[in-house]
């Protein structure tokens, strides 16, 4: 018998959470990396690595801080991401899980580092946006983490204690600390990486795994 965590909302990361994009991502990441910082592909993976889960822009300045070419890979990156990313497929189970949680009663969110108005239009694109209280993108000053967190408690009256952050990203862990509880999608990192990084609660390897992990909460 598994402890199943009160909740009442679940907050989704979205690039390689709900949708299978960040090979794709990754890709063009590290690519940029390249050819704008004449960086080898390794190390520019284990740069690219190393700080997924932020917006790229924070990437870029995180790795290269203030190089003179900064700018020009965070507008390629973006415009070669908005090319592609609606063709993205979400993982096979996105949709049952959004659909059973759902069900349950429980209130869905979108907290993310790609900008709002892309994901927004990824959903509507798919017929799925009424499944959302609401889809929080980046934007500066507005991100993934806090920033967003602190809006759903404040605007939707939703009580973090009661509320569930679902990441790929060791930084999507770090950002639920000391809001909300967190489970972790194994994939890009392992369940060793996050042990070690301090994660004590749940990790799946797919979405599918995590409504039976919940027990509804009504506030
Ligand atoms: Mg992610």
């Amino acid at each position: 018998m598994t402890d199943r965590i009160e909740c009442s909302a679940v907050i989704f990361d979205f690039d390689g959470t709900l949708a299978d994009s960040m090979p794709f991502l990754e890709g063009i990441g590290v690519d940029i990396m390249m050819k704008y910082f004449g960086v080898s592909e390794d190390d520019a993976r284990q740069r690219y690595q190393s700080t997924t889960g932020l917006p790229y822009e924070q990437q870029i300045k995180m790795n290269f801080p203030n190089n003179p070419r900064n700018e020009e890979a965070i507008d390629k990156f973006e415009s070669l991401k908005i090319d592609r990313i609606f063709e993205q497929e979400l993982f096979p189970d996105t949709v049952d899980t959004l659909k059973k949680l759902d069900e349950m009663g429980i209130d869905i969110y979108v907290s993310s580092s790609t900008f709002q108005s892309t994901i927004k239009e990824y959903f509507d694109r798919r017929n799925l946006t009424h499944y959302f209280e609401e889809i929080l993108g980046y934007r500066p000053g507005f991100e993934k983490g806090a920033d967003h967190f602190n809006y759903v408690a404040s605007k939707h009256n939703q009580p973090m204690k009661y509320t569930i952050f679902v990441g790929d990203s060791l930084k999507d862990y770090e950002r639920s600390q000391g809001f909300c509880h967190f489970i972790g999608i194994v994939g890009m990192f392992s369940a060793n990486e996050f042990r070690k990084r301090g994660h004590k609660g749940y990790l799946v390897d797919s979405l599918k795994q995590i409504p039976p992990l919940l027990q509804p909460k009504n506030t």
